[in-house]
């Protein structure tokens, strides 16, 4: 049983993150989703929602599951018998501190491999942090987010993201 664990603020889950979890899930037996919440940033959403955001997203794809967790990655990948770890890679920007962070887990705990996925072309621009900002200036996120999650966003941020 080869679990892997895909850990982000996901704040809230985008088309990009979907994309990633989908490929994951047909490489793994078993995806955790885990929700970091002490990511350091004002979140727009706490945990508890984004993580029903995410299960909403996930309908259908049985071997994926959604956590919170706080404290050290790697620890928690231990906790949760974890055999690797996924973040994605859009652009060049991405690598620096991906890899600095691949390397620093690394020496914290020998075994377990970060692996890096791209998205499909067209999410490799898309970041939660875009989406907030133009759902905040009125524009259309419905291609970016799913439905549930662009409601959440025009209840969260008044009309201005109903566009
Ligand atoms: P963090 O706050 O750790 O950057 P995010 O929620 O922004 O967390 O993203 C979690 C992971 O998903 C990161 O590895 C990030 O690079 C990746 N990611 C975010 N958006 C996309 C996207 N559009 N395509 C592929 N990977 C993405």
């Amino acid at each position: 049983m080869r679990t892997v664990i895909y850990p982000g603020s996901f704040d809230p889950i985008t088309n990009g993150h979907l994309d990633v979890i989908q490929r994951a899930s047909r490489m793994f037996d078993r995806v955790v989703v885990a929700i970091a919440r002490n990511g350091g940033k004002q979140p727009l959403f706490t945990p508890a929602e984004r993580k029903g955001l995410i299960e909403q997203s996930i309908d259908g794809l049985g071997n994926v599951s959604v956590d919170v967790f706080e404290g050290l990655l790697v620890e928690y990948v231990e906790q949760q018998s974890g055999h690797a770890v996924i973040r994605g890679l859009r652009a060049l920007s991405d690598f620096e501190y991906e890899f600095q962070m691949a390397l620093m887990n690394r020496k914290l705990d020998e075994n377990i491999e970060t692996l890096f996925m791209m998205p499909r072309a067209s999410y490799s621009f898309l970041s939660s942090h875009l989406v907030k900002e133009i759902a905040t200036l009125g524009g259309d996120v419905s291609a970016f987010v799913t439905p549930e999650v662009r409601a959440a966003l025009t209840e969260r941020l008044g009309q201005a993201g109903a566009n």
